[in-house]
């Protein structure tokens, strides 16, 4: 039978894995491997996606997706026993004791001089952002990997002011099938950092290592982080550190980030490894006997094979190795292998094929999982209970149980939106904009008693203080938006949100990530638009960034309600209803269509884990809150500010340059320019483009500007039809989004 075809709480085991290039390895990554048991958990809200759990995690599947797996009918599952019932507490082996690991290392490197790098690496929601922030405080700068807009951050650990950590994409793989995976394997293979640190969630410990089989295969050194000791051990369980540190022959340090414990341990051990270049003792983890050991003869046949290959292109033999019976294109055009060489090593490849009776890329994820099941058998005390599971699972009970999810779903967001843009963030925005009021005040008079030129005054005064001043009081907004939207990252609601959304935004073309952004765009757009960070693909992050102006923000509300107001007075709401909706369906129009030009394609599959429920780290929390309000400011307010200047001028001066009433000035003679175009619109009077000219400032000021223009509401009310009302309000919603928002979309 499919997978699809499990009833909830029923175990099935997979057969085969169906689907091909990334879906497939994607699947292969996420431990979706033949005679793997999988449990179906519930479904989402409306039918699509499904959660299931593997590997002792919880995963979601669509159920296009889940059809491409076929599985058999499990007998009830016996539970394993635990090797030893005895629950040793974890040690600490401090650097330098009797960690088994340093007697292994016979001889030492001569040490590295000068300046150390480490790699940070993990899968999503291992802690990495926890850790990074514990070793460097907030000396760190955030850029993208050169020539792809994948983000990455750099910092000096804390104490030692000659380490850096780059902290890599949370990935799952080093499958060159997904922009972070690429970037993150790149930047090990050539930027060459001097060791990685690899980031372990010792909670979900089988597929976690998943990823640090393969890191160990690039032949770098490498410290194991294992975090999350605090919840394995005050739930009973345990990890034999030493006997780990035996079988992978690489540091093993349990820490809690959280807590910041064993984070110092933790340094020392990087720092020694990587000042030594102690490189991991085992790279080979296909086992003899495994399966007639077919997978071993052919790994390391084609090592022999490709070793001169390897050497001359810098890439790790083993990794090579592995890489090419997975059939990764860029690594084998990398080592420039024959023609000749290829066919014998594709006949090698089906050979193992034949004779492992699994196909090559299955062939290589089983090999990694048995050998991640042998050690966990060996070294991991799992819990009976976990404290944390059951609680997640309660709290899913109402946040995704099938009849509460969206009203609570649409309650928390409406609690959100509420806070911050009615009181928490209108609070310190008014706070800010007095603030702001008050100083530009002052320097009026301070101007005034200097005698400076009324030109200069105007333009620090009205340009700068004004334009810069508007865009400034944004900041507490957004402050207080990702103060609760990193509470949703964070705690794990946002990807459940995801899982309940995913079947209505798939229908244009987006995957349940991106309700968040859309949402959000309702209170401002630059917000919005910043916070697509989150989105896994390129494609989605774009085609979200492209539909986010379409959602009515909050300063269309002010043009809205003006009008409103002035026309329609008994049918507002009606009006104002029917523009939201306008927005909504543009964007989906919009969607539909590029789906199927500038977009092609499918949105990510939607293989995702769902991590437990946690309390978020109120470092992290800071720290996000922080680079925000510093990103916002550094990449906006220079165009702004430019951007302010100029509309300044334009509304001030005439084409000879003197200095005029605004009805004189080059914008209005622009404006008068544009307005034919208007006409068949509905609003060719010059005032009104003049006012659509100084809302690509910011939205609110098309409000300020016709006011100035009109005088009185009754001249402009006698000036225009109702229709043509509607038709200039639409045009509001539908035209360019701010300059604040066209700079974030930049
Ligand atoms: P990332 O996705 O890898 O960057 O993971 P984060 O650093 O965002 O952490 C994911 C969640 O795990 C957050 O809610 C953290 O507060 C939590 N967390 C991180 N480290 C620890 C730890 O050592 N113990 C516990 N109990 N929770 C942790
Ligand atoms: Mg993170």
């Amino acid at each position: 039978m499919l997978l699809n075809e499990l009833k909830i709480g029923e175990t099935g085991k997979i057969v085969k894995v169906e689907g091909n290039g990334p879906l497939r390895q994607h699947f292969l990554d996420m431990g979706l491997i033949p005679e793997c048991e999988i449990t179906l958990v519930k479904y989402a809200p409306l039918g699509d996606p499904i959660e299931f759990r593997i590997h002792g995690y919880e995963l979601t599947l669509r159920v296009d997706e889940a059809k491409l797996i076929e599985i058999e009918k499990a007998e009830e599952k016996k539970e394993k026993e635990n090797k030893e019932k005895t629950n040793r507490n974890a040690r600490h082996p401090g650097f330098g004791e009797d960690g088994i690991y340093h007697e292994l290392q016979e001889v030492k490197n001569e040490p590295l001089e000068g300046k150390i790098t480490f790699a940070l690496a993990g899968n999503q929601n291992s802690g990495k952002t926890t850790l990074f922030n514990q070793l460097t405080g907030s000396n760190q700068h955030v850029g993208n990997f050169p020539g792809v807009t994948v983000e990455h951050k750099r910092g000096t650990i804390i104490g030692h002011e000659d380490c850096e950590v780059i902290d890599l994409p949370g990935i799952y793989s080093l499958s060159p099938y997904s922009d972070e995976e690429l970037v993150s394997r790149k930047y090990i293979l050539n930027e060459k950092p001097s060791a990685i640190i690899n980031i372990v969630d010792a909670t979900n410990i089988e597929r976690n290592l998943y990823l640090t089989m393969q890191l160990l295969e690039l032949d770098v050194p490498m410290v194991l982080a294992l975090n999350m000791m605090d919840e394995v051990q005050g739930n009973g369980g345990s990890i034999l550190i030493n006997k780990m540190e035996e079988m992978l022959q690489i540091p093993v340090i349990p820490i809690s980030a959280a807590k910041n414990e064993g984070v110092q341990e933790l340094i020392e051990h990087a720092i020694h490894i990587a000042r030594y270049q102690e490189r991991p003792g085992r790279k080979d983890f296909c086992d003899k006997n495994d399966h007639g050991g077919a997978l071993h003869r052919c790994l390391h046949t084609i090592m022999h094979m490709i070793e001169d290959h390897s050497q001359a292109s810098g890439i790790p033999i083993r990794f090579a190795a592995s890489k090419i019976v997975e059939n990764d294109h860029l690594i084998i055009e990398d080592l420039n292998i024959h023609e000749k060489e290829m066919t014998a090593i594709e006949a090698v490849i089906e050979q193992m094929e034949e004779e492992r009776k699994l196909d090559r890329s299955a062939a290589i994820a089983d090999m990694r999982y048995i050998f991640i099941n042998d050690l966990c058998s060996k070294t991991v005390i799992k819990p009976e209970v976990s404290k944390e599971r059951l609680r997640s699972e309660k709290i899913d009970q109402i946040l995704t149980g099938k009849y509460t999810a969206i009203p609570i779903f649409v309650l928390v967001m409406m609690s959100i939106f509420y806070l911050t843009f009615n009181v928490i963030g209108a609070f310190f925005q008014n706070i800010l904009e007095e603030l702001i009021g008050s100083l530009a005040q002052r320097c009026e008079i301070l101007l005034t008693s200097m005698n400076v030129n009324d030109a200069l005054k105007s333009l620090v005064c009205d340009g700068i203080f004004s334009g810069v001043g508007s865009v400034l009081s944004f900041v507490p907004i957004i402050v207080i938006l990702f103060f609760f939207l990193s509470l949703l990252e964070d705690s794990g609601y946002m990807t459940r949100i995801a899982f309940m959304m995913d079947k209505l935004l798939r229908k244009i073309g987006l995957s349940g990530r991106s309700i968040v952004p859309l949402l959000v765009g309702f209170g401002c757009s630059v917000p919005a638009i910043m916070s697509t960070r989150t989105l896994p693909s390129k494609r989605d992050r774009k085609m979200t960034i492209m539909l986010i102006p379409f959602m009515s923000c909050s300063a269309k509300m002010p043009i809205y309600y003006f009008f409103v107001q002035t026309f329609f007075k008994e049918i507002s709401w009606l009006i104002i209803g029917a523009l939201y909706f306008l927005g909504i369906i543009s964007a989906i129009i919009v969607a539909l269509i590029s789906k199927r030009t500038v977009f092609k394609g499918e949105a990510v599959p939607f293989v995702m884990e769902l991590p437990n429920y946690r309390m978020p780290a109120a470092k992290n929390v800071l720290q996000l809150m922080w680079d925000k309000a510093k990103d916002f400011l550094q990449r906006a307010f220079t165009i702004i500010f430019m951007g302010t200047v100029i509309i300044w001028i334009l509304e001030h001066f005439d084409f000879r340059l003197n200095m005029v009433e605004p009805t004189q000035s080059m914008l209005a003679l622009m404006a008068s320019l544009i307005a034919p175009i208007f006409k068949p619109l509905g609003f060719g009077d010059w005032r009104m483009s003049t006012a659509l000219l100084s809302g690509f400032l910011a939205k609110e000021s098309v409000v300020s500007t016709l006011t100035v223009l009109f005088g009185s509401t009754d001249i402009l009310r006698a000036s225009m039809t109702t229709a043509e009302c509607f038709s200039f309000l639409s045009f509001c919603l539908l035209y360019t989004p701010c300059v604040a928002a066209v700079a974030a979309v930049r």
